[in-house]
């Protein structure tokens, strides 16, 4: 019979995580179950190939939002990992911690034991740093971290450009100060990406006490109030995982909620609506849904310096062969080398925008380059009022839920978004891009009044891909608390959740280091650890944010 003390579903950032720590000590058993695949080869371990995984049916679950009734009903495509290692096999490798008043807000929402204080340890337990503020970092932990060689000349344009328009530099936005320009970091290790599957769950997988089995999860076994097993199909069978003493349910914001729905954890008339007899009458599963909106803004190089002049299949089978052969080269990074977090006005304390820029004109699904040589700024507001929803379509486990972000649902969304677009045209006109600077590629020119911005963000806005939110965690008498801080589903014993779907709310960056960070600390909770000391460490926070936006 199949069975462990500990039953993980899904392999994904949170998943491997906590497969790897459970399972340390060697004294308990751990079953992972993952419906995705193995994570060998170029597609995924060069870091340079990340717009073709998500577009694989093979390596991604290919869902879909609803028409987006503020977005003109565009349908964006909302990927998820499908592969051991899950959305950090598939991901941009771009590694931001979050600001440190992401964490205190979740405190306040009611996850207690979750603030910024309480993190910070558990973010040093899990990373290896290259480089990076001292005292602020981890060293020796499983997560590798590294900065790009940022030898093209446009990364360090951006950051003087930042400069020159009067915002803060920053030399590690993970250590105190989050807020200004400069390096980006990577998860990536000897010029190959540094996955939770390579980080975490492989190690874990050569204990002994660890077993990885491939099947799709499609319901926890409830027997009185109590989660004994997960039902698993595998090779067309139907079979029951037992777990000894506990199911956790890591398998992203957009399945862990579906398979807690189909087990009868969910909004009781929704459940009743599909005849899925109801174990806990929780209306928050699903709800909460956010997601970080980007846009593309792309300014012609009048320099042949960009690597839009290596787009094309000769110069990319080049670049994969060194690479293939000596792990370097422009296929041994992520090319985001360079970034920004700043504040959109005064009276805002900390960054609400966040910039990715790369010395390339295209979209980020590698789906349209621009014809020019080309420098972009991926730019986007961090902290949007809009909230969605994940349901069920059907009772069949295998059909896909139904996704509404309701994306730019809020006003604010579309002043924020102006905002992103006339900045980026700001810190691009300055002194330090007079060498490079060409037309305005995107928008274009002629996109200048608030009609017209707001025309472009409706046809061009796309998902950053940071949905999460939709088993929030929160207080155990707060009727929309999915989980109590201790990641416990309530009103079910040995039941928990820890992925990116018990963020309260989404934090000021990529969502790869809080979610990996929530499988770290989760583990603590599930052994019935004390967790690691808080942290007397304050955060830099811009003693101008009342007068100024920089
Ligand atoms: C294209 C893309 C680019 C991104 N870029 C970045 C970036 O550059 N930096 C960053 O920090 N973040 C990025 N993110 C976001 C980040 O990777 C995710 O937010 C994070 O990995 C989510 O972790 P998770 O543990 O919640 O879920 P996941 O990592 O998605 O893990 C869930 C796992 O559960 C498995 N699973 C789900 N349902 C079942 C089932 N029924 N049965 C069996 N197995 C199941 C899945 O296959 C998957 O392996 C990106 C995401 C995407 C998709």
């Amino acid at each position: 019979m199949l069975e462990a003390d500990f039953v993980i579903i899904g392999s994904g950032s949170a998943g491997s995580a906590m497969a790897y720590r459970l399972s340390e000590d060697g004294k308990h058993s751990v079953i992972v179950i993952e419906f995705g695949g193995s994570d060998v080869g170029p597609l995924i371990q060069m870091p340079s190939a990340l717009s073709i995984p998500l577009n694989m049916s093979l390596y991604d679950w290919g869902f879909a939002s609803e028409p987006e009734p503020h977005l003109g009903g565009r349908v964006l495509a909302t990927p998820r990992g499908k592969v051991i290692g899950g959305s950090s096999s598939i991901n941009g490798m771009v590694y931001v911690r979050g600001h440190a008043r992401d964490f205190d807000h979740w405190a306040e929402q009611g996850a207690a034991g979750w603030g910024f204080a309480d993190v910070l340890p558990y973010f040093k337990r899990m990373e290896d740093s290259n480089g990076g503020e001292n005292g602020w970092r981890g060293h020796g932990g499983p997560l590798s971290v590294q900065r790009g060689s940022r030898t093209n000349p446009l990364y360090g344009a951006f950051v003087e450009a930042g400069r020159q328009a009067g915002f803060e530099l920053t030399d590690d936005y993970n250590g105190a100060k989050q807020e200004g320009f400069g390096p980006m970091e990577q998860t990536i290790r000897g010029g190959r990406r540094w996955s939770a599957a390579s980080a975490y769950l492989r190690p874990a997988l050569r204990r002994k006490n660890v077993s990885l089995i491939k099947g799709f999860a499609r319901r926890v076994i409830i027997e009185n109030q109590r989660a004994t097993g997960v039902e698993i199909e595998t090779r067309k069978r139907i079979q029951v995982i037992k777990a000894r003493r506990e199911v956790i349910v890591a398998a992203s914001s957009i399945n862990s909620p579906k398979i807690l729905m189909l087990s009868g954890i969910g909004p009781a008339e929704h459940l009743r609506e599909y005849g899925i007899p109801v174990v806990a009458d929780r209306p928050g599963v699903g709800r909460n849904l956010q997601d970080h909106m980007e846009l593309y803004i792309q300014q012609e190089s009048t320099q042949p310096i960009t690597l839009n002049s290596v787009l094309n299949p000769f110069s990319k089978a080049l670049i994969g062969a060194q690479w293939l052969f000596f792990k370097s080269g422009l296929g041994a990074t992520n090319h985001f080398e360079a970034a920004a977090f700043v504040r959109s006005r005064a009276g805002v304390d900390y960054p609400d925008i966040q910039y990715h820029f790369i010395p390339a004109a295209v979209r980020y699904d590698g789906k349209a380059a621009a014809k020019a040589h080309g420098f972009q700024a991926h730019v986007g507001p961090m902290r949007s009022k809009s909230r969605g929803s994940v349901t069920l379509r059907s009772p069949d486990p295998r059909s896909k839920p139904v996704i509404r972000f309701n994306y730019m649902s809020h006003p604010d969304d579309w002043t924020e978004f102006r905002h992103c677009v006339r900045l980026t045209r700001e810190i691009f006109g300055q002194p330090a891009f007079d060498l490079y600077r060409g037309e305005e590629l995107s928008p274009g020119p002629h996109v200048q009044s608030d009609d017209d911005l707001d025309a472009f963000i409706r046809e061009h806005a796309e998902s950053a891909y940071h949905p999460c939110g939709t088993c929030r965690i929160g207080r155990a008498d707060d009727p929309m608390s999915v989980v109590d801080p201790e990641c416990r589903v309530i009103g079910v014993e040995g039941l928990r959740v820890a992925d990116s779907s018990i963020f309260p709310r989404v934090t000021n960056g990529n969502l790869n280091a809080p979610s990996i960070m929530t499988g770290e600390k989760a583990a603590d909770h599930i052994l019935g650890r004390t967790p690691l000391a808080p942290s007397n460490q304050e955060p830099w926070i811009n003693p101008r944010w009342q007068v100024s936006d920089r």
